[in-house]
């Protein structure tokens, strides 16, 4: 059965790049050489998820994967500042776990209207009028943005309710549904209807309401994945109350006893924790019952179970009412909604061990690249003395210098790393 109903997705994710900062000289008619007046790179985008009502499912990311926010732009002369780059807004259902994709680990529980910050945007990078110095005038400095955070994320939904109907399709869940609360679930007399797991809000008398969310029909084998039940089970995990309901009308020869303990069974296997959930039972279709010996032995199971038993008719609109007052009394005595914590720490940027760049002179310049390079410029703030003593230090234990010098690179000469130019100095 291909289902549309999408509730687990993955995509990547990156934030903007920081705009670099500018190396840019005063200039005015009459003086020659004024001070260092390049700007600030700007910031980098957020990526930003946000929980919406009004989705429900995952169906958008199944085939958009990649979510990227925009760069900073780059700083310019006379202190003007590159613009922060746009950020981005990933609306999600809310109830959506994010995951890392690596490790499993929850990052974030969407389950309140807070926006989440899933990667940070890079700083942009400083520049060089934050660099003049009593004796460095005209500094060449100016820092590279950082690079954006990037992370691959799982996108799990776990729907937000404090109700979920439970039992076999075509019991008259979203029957039920449709009466209690103002939810328009599609109804009709076969299995599988319920592609989609509706949610309804259901207003008690005297001010009060609840969630109440109509999964997809769980079916027989469905906790070892023989069909489509089992991935929906975990839209009930965080329900606070289980309402099952049985069809007691003995239609296509069906037994609700039997019935009853199938579900249970189902409920168990997929979690145990599941089973132990408080439930109500609801004895539907008591308008079209034809035995009512199949009741009573439906009720026996759910004493024996201590679960209390409610006969209704939803289509009839008989007892749905009373039923109402119950589960909402219900929740009154229950903990609130889970939530879950997060798990997944952010990893401290590395800074590896130095590697001796690449170094090569092009026109009196010398030129030094490579990979660790470029990865420690983006981490140093320039603009505090402490971390450019650390950037010395590590390109001197990376060999730098002491091969620079045997390549026989003199005082005064231009050194150019990336977006860091200085005048090489003993
Ligand atoms: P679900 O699969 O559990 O969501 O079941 P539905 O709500 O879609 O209902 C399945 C069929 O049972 C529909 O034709 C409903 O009209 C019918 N039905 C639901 N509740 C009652 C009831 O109380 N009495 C009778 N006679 N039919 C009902
Ligand atoms: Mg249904």
């Amino acid at each position: 059965m291909a289902a549309a109903f999408v509730d687990k997705a993955r995509i990547a994710v990156k934030a903007g790049k920081g705009g670099n900062g500018a190396v840019a000289f005063h200039r005015e008619k009459y003086i020659a050489a004024g001070g260092p007046d390049g700007g600030d790179g700007g910031r980098g985008g957020d990526v930003i998820v946000q929980a919406d009502e009004h989705m429900s499912t995952l169906m958008d990311f199944r085939y958009k994967r990649k979510y990227v926010a925009s760069d900073g732009g780059d700083g310019q002369g006379a202190r003007r500042s590159g613009k922060d780059g746009q950020s981005l807004t990933i609306r999600v259902p809310k109830g959506t776990l994010l995951r890392d994709a690596e490790t499993n680990e929850i990052i974030h529980d969407m389950s309140d209207a807070e926006p989440f910050v899933l990667c940070r945007g890079g700083r942009g990078g400083w520049g060089n009028c934050h660099f003049a110095t009593p004796t460095r005038q005209a500094p060449r400095f100016a820092k590279a943005g950082m690079p954006g955070e990037e992370h691959d994320v799982v996108l799990e939904l776990k729907l937000l309710a404090d109700v979920g109907l439970v039992g076999f399709p075509n019991v008259g869940k979203s029957t039920l549904l449709s009466v209690v609360s103002k939810a328009h679930p599609k109804i009709a007399n076969y299995h599988f209807t319920t592609l989609f797991p509706n949610l309804g809000v259901v207003f008690v008398e005297g001010g009060e309401s609840f969630v109440m969310a109509d999964i997809p029909g769980i079916i027989e084998g469905a906790s070892e994945g023989a069909g489509l039940g089992h991935d929906f089970l975990r839209h009930v995990d965080r329900c606070r109350l289980l309402v099952h309901v049985v069809d007691v009308s003995g239609s296509e020869g069906r037994d609700p006893a039997t019935d009853f303990d199938a579900i249970n069974e189902e409920l168990r296997q997929y979690s145990p924790d599941l089973a132990q959930r408080p439930q109500i039972v609801v004895a539907n279709k008591s308008d079209i019952m034809a035995d009512e010996e199949l009741l009573e032995r439906l009720r026996k199971r759910a004493e024996e179970e201590g679960y209390p038993l409610f006969v209704i008719s939803a289509a009839a609109h008989q007892g749905t009412r009373e039923l109402v007052q119950t589960i909402a009394a219900r929740l009154r005595s229950l903990p609130p909604v889970q939530t879950y914590e997060a798990e997944y720490v952010k990893p401290a940027p590395v800074i590896d061990t130095p590697v001796l760049p690449d170094i090569r002179v092009e026109d009196g310049v010398w030129i030094v690249e490579g990979p660790w390079l470029e990865r420690l410029i983006a981490n140093v703030n320039f603009s505090d003395y402490e971390s450019r003593m650390f950037f010395d230090k590590q390109l001197r234990e990376s060999g730098l210098f002491q091969r620079m010098e045997e390549m026989g690179v003199q005082d005064g000469d231009l050194v150019r790393m990336y977006n860091l130019e200085f005048e090489y100095q003993r």
